[in-house]
This record gives structure tokens, C-alpha cells and sequence, in this order.
């Protein structure tokens, strides 16, 4: 059986991480497993090819929401990246890292090393940022950040008006404060998406002690008595299994380390016994403590053809492929969201609970996103700090049955408010004098839908998550917690998960940026353990 130092399945945002960070020191091996394939799918590279990955089984793995009550019973979609680069290579490619009380709120939980003043050395050490100031920025790291490639006279208005309702500009959300509306910075160069395989894989792909599996789905962990030894996979069905000789590593994902962990006899012992698996070690934080960014979008017509809409058309979209081919800009580098905003639904906040995304783009079916067919904007809150928690747990004892995800979105009566506060101001921004030259009518949900009631009835009839689950294996030391602050599953050795599962909490933004940065202090704790 083929033996590893290190074995790390999962080739996402962390997982990427992770083997370039352990493989450093050529005397230590390093196994990296992946259930998808390569990330040669041309629609990766070019940022507006993830409408098209949003629902592309090729390299994505469609998980759907169960139906719930709070959100009128629909499936939601869930993507997740199922190629090398992970959800990182069909991401929205937004760079955002939340705020420093999030950080200081996880040490405050009891989690050591883990405050905004631990972490912001992790964050720029993987940063290469062409353009902000190194005092909270990082220069000469993997990952590129970019300004966006172009800005728009529409989208200037749009940040005017904001500020004519009194939010200020903001161009570094990153920086010392978050609060304000700008233009997003974003993972690409050059024009192309920057993803962690691009930063933390291909440079190091030549390394003799690093070796990478693409199509090898990992069944569960092998485990000794109370110690992981290695994992059990399968390449095209074919099993296999490999040994590590130091630590078995799960960046699998929020949606998917907690099946791993159950799979293999970790988590809750009714649960595992429903699905006829023995229990190994009984920790009933598993695949509990489910938390995401749940986003409702309102549209309006603009009146000028100045909008994504009419640009990736006909003629405009040729000239829009030249001006990406020769300039590396222009439409087709469009990511999730252009424009940012930053705002406390309520003065007596110290710091904002909702976020926007503004394209001036809009969407006849958001979850598919298929353009309309005139010019159109639209703008999406989304609370930063939800209170509903779900759930994520096995079907049956097969690896290759969906989990159950149950997120509960608008569960709790403060995400509800907060996101009908969020819709409000959206409305009071687009109303703004600032945009009469573009805005025409609001078309979603459409000036019918006046009373808070109304505003909510919006909210759960067409939202959907801003696809940042975290939380399932979370980090910390009370009863329900997966893994201690070094990120080690309780209770078994050898085995530590590092991903989005690990957050005890959600942070207030966009999630790779975070992913990477506990993936980066994870390798520096595992290098620190085994001295
Ligand atoms: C459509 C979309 C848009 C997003 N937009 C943004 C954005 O603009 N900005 C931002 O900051 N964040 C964004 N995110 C979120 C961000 O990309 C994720 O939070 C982050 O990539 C998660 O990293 P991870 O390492 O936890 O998991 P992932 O990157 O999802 O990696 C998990 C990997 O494990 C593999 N895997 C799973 N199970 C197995 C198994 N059994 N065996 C082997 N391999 C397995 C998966 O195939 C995957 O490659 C977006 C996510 C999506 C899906």
C-alpha cells in the first residue's frame, strides 16, 4: 500500500493550500486527493464562465437544499466546486476577508491564535495585491488581487448615490474598516480567474515529494483504535487505499468533511446507526452548527444600454472576446458581484450586518442566471451574521450519496428583519438622485411589494445562499465542537480537518480569502506539531 507523510483529501481553496505549504520540505511527503477532475474546462479561466459552472456536473456537484418551510418549501441550489482548485475555481472570485471583530469574536470563544491580530499575517502572506497599501495588505504571495479590469460610469452613480444617502466610499473593505459601498477587488490576473490552483498547485506541481489524484473520491478515513492511519478511495470505482505515516488531513468542504467524518464512524451514534455504520468515536458536533449567506436580489430596468446585458450579446460580446483575448478586460471579466456596499441596518451596530453585491446585470432566473434580455441592474443584501443554524448529515452509508443539507435560512426572526432592513435601503440607494440618468422601473420584486410582510414574502420566495456554508466540523471546546484550536477532530489522533467546516462561526463576508487563511496557519501549526 502506497505510504504518504501527509495524506490531504480534497483539492479546494484549502486543500490547495495545504499540499503546497506541506510539501515545502523536500523530506516530507504529501498525497492530495481529488474527487474531480482537472481544471483544463476553458469556462474556469474566463471569470464570466461561472454562470456557466454554476451548473455544470462537470465540475460541480450540484447539492440542493432540502425544502424547507421558511423558504416556501423550494430546493436550493448549493454549488460546490468538484474539480482541482475546488469551489475556488467556479467561485464568484470576490476577495473579501470579513471583519477583525469576526476573528476576535473566534478567540473570544476560547479558540488561542485565532484573533484578527493571529490571523492578518496569514492573510498576507498568501496575498500578492497590486494596488492596496501593505499595512493590512500582502505583496509577493501566491494569490493574485486585482482592482477589477474596468469601472463603469453606471456603477460610479450607484456608489454616488449611496453616498448621497450618507454611506461612504470605501475602496479597501479590507482594510481598517469595512463599512461603505466601492468597487470589490477580485482573484483574477490579467483577465483570467486566479484560483488556489493557479496560486498554490501548478508552481509546485514539479515538486517529486507531492503527488496529486484527480478522480479519487475518499470513502472514509482508516482508522486504528481512536488514530487515523489512512484513507480508503476509489478511482472510478476501483478501491484503493494509502497510509499516513504522520496525519490524514480533510479539506473536503463544510458540505462534505462532515460526511467523511460520519462515514467513517464519526459523529452522532443514533444517526450512524440509522445508516448501519459502526461507531468509532461519538462527537455529536458533526455536521450540526450549519451556517450560510442567504441573498434575496431585487432588479430594475436602467434606461440606457450600458448594462452586461446588451455587452455579452451579439456584436458587443465579439468585441467584448477582443478586448478579452488582447487586453485581459471588459464584460467577460465580469465576477459575482462588481460594486460593494457595507452597511449598519441599525446606528446603534459598531460594525456593518449587511452586505451588497451590485452588477449592472440582471437575471430573468437568478439561480440559473440567464440574462435579461434589455438593460437591467440588480442589487442583492445579504446579513453577514445570520442566527438560523442547519444541519449537514449523511443519507446512507455511501460515499457517493448527497448529504442533507438543511440550512434553515430566514429561520430566526433577527435574519429576517435584518434582511427586509437590507431590501429597504437597497431601495432608498436606487432611489437616489445620483442614478436618475440610468434607473427605470424596479422590476424584482416590483413596486407592488411595499409592506415589510410583502418585502419578506420577496425574500423567501426568491433567495438563495451566496454559497458560503461553513461551520459542520467547528473549531473550539465546548461539547459540540469538531476539532480543538490546532484544528485536531477531539478524540482521534492523526486527523485534523481545515476548511470552511472549521469556523465556529461565520465570518462577515465572502468566504475563499478566510478558507485560504486557516489553510495557510493550519500548514504553520502542522509543521510546529511535528517538530
Ligand atoms: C458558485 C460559488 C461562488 C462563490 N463566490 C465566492 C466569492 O466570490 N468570493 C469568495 O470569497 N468566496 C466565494 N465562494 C465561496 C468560496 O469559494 C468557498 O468558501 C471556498 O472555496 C471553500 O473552500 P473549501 O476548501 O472549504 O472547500 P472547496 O473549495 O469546496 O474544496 C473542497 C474540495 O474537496 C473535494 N471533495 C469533496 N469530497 C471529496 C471526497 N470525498 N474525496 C475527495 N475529494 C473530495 C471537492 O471536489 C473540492 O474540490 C463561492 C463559492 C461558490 C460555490
Amino acid at each position: 500500500m502506497a505510504e504518504y507523510d501527509y495524506i490531504v483529501v480534497g483539492a479546494g481553496s484549502a486543500g490547495c493550500v495545504m499540499a503546497n505549504r506541506l510539501s515545502e520540505d523536500p523530506n516530507t511527503s504529501v498525497l492530495l486527493l481529488e474527487a474531480g477532475g482537472k481544471d483544463d474546462n476553458i469556462w474556469i479561466h474566463i471569470p464570466v464562465g461561472y454562470i456557466k459552472t454554476m451548473s455544470d456536473p462537470g465540475v460541480n456537484w450540484l447539492f440542493k437544499t432540502e425544502p424547507e418551510e421558511y423558504t416556501y418549501n423550494r430546493e436550493i441550489p448549493v454549488p460546490r466546486g468538484k474539480v482541482i482548485g475546488g469551489s475556488s475555481s467556479i467561485n464568484g472570485m470576490l476577495y473579501v476577508r470579513g471583519q477583525a471583530r469576526d476573528y476576535d469574536d473566534w478567540a473570544q470563544l476560547g479558540n488561542r491564535g485565532w484573533s484578527f491580530e493571529d490571523v492578518l499575517p496569514y492573510f498576507k502572506k498568501s496575498e500578492n495585491n497590486t494596488s492596496m497599501g501593505t499595512e493590512y495588505h500582502g505583496v509577493g504571495g501566491p494569490l493574485q488581487v486585482e482592482d477589477m479590469s474596468e469601472t463603469y460610469p453606471i456603477l460610479d452613480a450607484f456608489i454616488d448615490a449611496a453616498e448621497e444617502q450618507g454611506y461612504p466610499k470605501n475602496n479597501d473593505y479590507n482594510g481598517a474598516s469595512q463599512e461603505g459601498f466601492g468597487y470589490y477587488q477580485v482573484t483574477q490576473k490579467g483577465g483570467r480567474r486566479y484560483s488556489v490552483s493557479r496560486a498554490f498547485l501548478d508552481p509546485v506541481r514539479g515538486r517529486d515529494n507531492l503527488k496529486v489524484e484527480t478522480d479519487a473520491f475518499a470513502r472514509k478515513v482508516i482508522l486504528e483504535g481512536k488514530k487515523a492511519v489512512g484513507i480508503e478511495y476509489d478511482v472510478h470505482g476501483f478501491p484503493r487505499e494509502a497510509r499516513a505515516r504522520k496525519e490524514v488531513v480533510l479539506c473536503a468542504g463544510a458540505i462534505q468533511s462532515p460526511q467523511i467524518l460520519e462515514l467513517s464512524g464519526i459523529g452522532q451514534p443514533e444517526l450512524l446507526r440509522e445508516h448501519g455504520i459502526e461507531v468509532t468515536h461519538e462527537l455529536p458536533g458533526v455536521g450540526e452548527n450549519h451556517q450560510d449567506h442567504y441573498i434575496s436580489r431585487m432588479a430594475w430596468k436602467v434606461k440606457q444600454p450600458v448594462t452586461l446585458n446588451e455587452r455579452t450579446r451579439g456584436i458587443p460580446l465579439l468585441v467584448e472576446g477582443m478586448k478579452l483575448l488582447f487586453q485581459g478586460k471588459g464584460a467577460l471579466t465580469m465576477p459575482a458581484g462588481i460594486a460593494h456596499g457595507f452597511v449598519k441596518t441599525r446606528p446603534e451596530l459598531e460594525t456593518p450586518d449587511v452586505q451588497y453585491h451590485c452588477a449592472h446585470a440582471s437575471f430573468s432566473d437568478p439561480h440559473k442566471r440567464i440574462l435579461h434580455d434589455f438593460p437591467g441592474m440588480s442589487l442583492g443584501p445579504c446579513q453577514l451574521r445570520p442566527e438560523s443554524r442547519g444541519t449537514v448529515h449523511i443519507t446512507s452509508d455511501h460515499h457517493r450519496d448527497a448529504p442533507r443539507i438543511k440550512p434553515n435560512f430566514l429561520k430566526e426572526e433577527l435574519d429576517r428583519e435584518t434582511h427586509v432592513a437590507g431590501l429597504k435601503i437597497a431601495r432608498t440607494i436606487l432611489d437616489s438622485p445620483a442614478l436618475d440618468p440610468y434607473r427605470d422601473v424596479e422590476i424584482v420584486p416590483g413596486p407592488d411589494c411595499k409592506t415589510d410582510d410583502e418585502l419578506l414574502d420577496h425574500a423567501r420566495r426568491v433567495g438563495g445562499t451566496v454559497f458560503h456554508p461553513v461551520g459542520t466540523c467547528k473549531m473550539g471546546n465546548d461539547p459540540m465542537a469538531v476539532v480543538d484550536d490546532r484544528l485536531r477532530v477531539s478524540g482521534i489522533g492523526g486527523l485534523r480537518v481545515v476548511d470552511a467546516s472549521i469556523m465556529p462561526r461565520l465570518v462577515s463576508g465572502n468566504t475563499n480569502a478566510p478558507v485560504i487563511m486557516i489553510a495557510e496557519k493550519a500548514a504553520d501549526m502542522m509543521k510546529e506539531d511535528a517538530r
